[in-house]
């Protein structure tokens, strides 16, 4: 069976595996990112991590998944805020030291694809992976390949504008969908809802320790204000969700991400909003609602770049 090298770039960590054709992880490992050291630093840990992770492998291709704007034809990337690199042909660094295939696409499009061959979404043809994190990423599946749009710069869907002169967004729009549905948003209505509510019973966790759980912990416990957060926050993600539904009506939409732990808790009222205002309500075929199966979606989804 062929083997693969591949790596998922994050903001703190850079994680690479070895995956055979079946999806199996082989060897897994990761490296600090320490993207504040510059671009030939990152670039020299990536190389030692993939020679580490080959060692005794014959490899038949490596592929990355990479945060921000990836031309996946030139291999470049053409500006990705998390890590604060603009215009790096990383493709052509990497070429110098390996002679295998090397394919690079967005970080969230890699996670759809590992989703789409070996996870939650390997029953669907079409399938919309979302990650609810730091930020929101995305990748669109269609016909079973990565859809990315012109020069790999679509399928961005954090940033669609879900409010006009919104909450100010990292890529510097107001408004975008990250901005109220990520779990930076949760945490951020979270805190200050404590802030705002002396009887809420959130009080008791301190400030600098309320994550992405809080306000579900503390709904299931009875409390009001953490209820009103949550239902807030699960109608904007619900209403991205439907939006995506509307504009391409995938088989399935697969939730990823910390928040996605929640399961059917999550799961549950975002069909409800989904089923009252999908397009055509049950009278189209419907999208089904999932989260993501595979631990390791983005090493996954970027070592199949070159399974086909
Ligand atoms: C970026 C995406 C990325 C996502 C998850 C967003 O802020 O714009 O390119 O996929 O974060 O890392």
């Amino acid at each position: 069976m062929k083997k693969y090298v591949g790596i998922d770039f994050g903001g703190t960590f850079i994680k690479g595996g070895v995956v055979d054709e079946a999806g199996n992880i082989l060897v897994l490992d990761s490296v600090p990112t320490g993207a504040n050291e510059g671009v030939a630093a990152v670039i020299g840990r990536i190389e030692r991590l993939i020679e580490k992770l080959s060692v005794g492998e014959k490899i038949d291709g490596i592929g990355l998944g990479i945060p921000g704007l990836i031309d996946d034809e030139n291999g470049e990337v053409v500006i990705s805020g998390n890590i604060g690199w603009e215009r790096v042909n990383i493709v052509s660094e990497l070429k110098k030291k390996f002679k295998c295939p090397i394919r690079i696409t967005n970080d969230a499009n890699a996670a759809a694809l590992g989703e789409s061959e070996f996870g939650s979404g390997k029953k669907y043809s079409s399938s919309v992976f979302i990650t609810i994190g730091t930020g929101i990423g995305s990748g669109i599946i269609i016909d079973n390949k990565i859809f990315s749009g012109n020069k790999g710069a679509g399928a961005e869907l954090g940033h669609m504008i879900i409010r006009p002169n919104g909450q100010p967004c990292t890529c510097g729009s107001f408004g975008c969908y990250e901005t109220y549905a990520s779990a930076t948003a949760l945490v951020r209505e979270t805190k200050k809802a404590i802030e705002e509510n002396p009887d809420t019973l959130m009080r008791a966790v301190p400030i600098e320790e309320v994550d992405g759980k809080t306000a579900f912990d503390y709904a299931d416990r009875g409390d009001d204000v953490a209820k009103r957060v949550l239902d807030e926050y699960i109608e904007n993600l619900a209403v991205g969700i439907t939006n995506v539904a509307n504009i391409l009506r995938p088989q399935a939409i697969i939730l990823g991400g910390g928040i996605s732990k929640q399961g059917e808790r999550l799961l549950e009222p975002l069909r409800k909003y989904l089923k009252a205002h999908i397009f055509a309500k049950g009278l189209g075929p419907s999208v089904e609602l999932v989260c993501s199966s595979l631990k390791n979606a983005g090493v996954c989804g970027a070592a199949a770049l070159n399974m086909r």
